[in-house]
């Protein structure tokens, strides 16, 4: 909603036929076009050589064989020259989508505040709940937890070994604890017997 009501107020304060930010970036391809020569082959065809390397260009079907006219809509440094030597302007040969009207229309609509939550009655239906957890095929990552877990240490400066020598110590001295628990306990169930034995 924000972000729309700026771009508006932005839109106002454009002048000219394009988007500022394009603009920019066909007066940095213009720079560029400098090290770029165009040679004619006739029906609006032309080859660009930047540095002993060539590009074709076809301006009747708006291509580059560097893709980038085709990719972004903006005439790229290898376009520029070809276009100059027709005596026209670039701007004339960037996309329909970058005009200044076509952005006024995107961003041309209100989205309408809302009342607080709490102003709202309750609808009576169930509360939305997540997707259910689907459990993918195949073998747990446990490499990659590992791995994630070895960066952890490094990182507080410990090492793995150390911990998983403390682990295994800590899980042992807990089985030494249950069985003498256990032990113990079966040595009073004996003693809690009755005497009638031996009488
Ligand atoms: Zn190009």
């Amino acid at each position: 909603m924000n972000r729309i009501c700026l771009k508006r107020k932005v839109a106002h304060k454009y002048t000219g036929a394009i988007c500022s930010k394009i603009i920019k970036k066909l007066e940095k391809y213009k720079e560029l076009s400098s090290n770029c020569w165009a040679t004619e082959a006739g029906a609006r065809k032309y080859s660009g050589d930047v540095w002993e390397k060539l590009y074709v260009v076809d301006l009747d079907v708006h291509t580059c064989s560097c893709c980038q006219w085709k990719f972004f809509g903006i005439p790229c440094q290898h376009i520029i020259p070809c276009i100059l030597q027709e005596r026209k302007n670039p701007e004339e040969f960037v996309q329909e989508f970058y005009n200044l009207d076509r952005f006024k229309v995107a961003y041309g609509h209100v989205i309408n505040p809302l009342r607080d939550i709490d102003d709202y009655e309750p609808a009576g239906y169930l509360p939305m709940q997540p997707p259910p957890v689907k459990v993918m095929r195949g073998r747990k990552q446990k490499r990659k937890l590992l791995k994630l877990l070895r960066e952890m240490l490094e990182k507080i400066k410990v090492k793995y070994s150390e911990v998983c020598v403390s682990m295994v110590m800590r899980r042992n001295k807990l089985a030494a604890r249950r069985k003498s628990a256990k032990t113990s306990q079966e040595h009073q169930d004996i003693s809690c017997q009755p005497s009638n034995v031996e009488n």
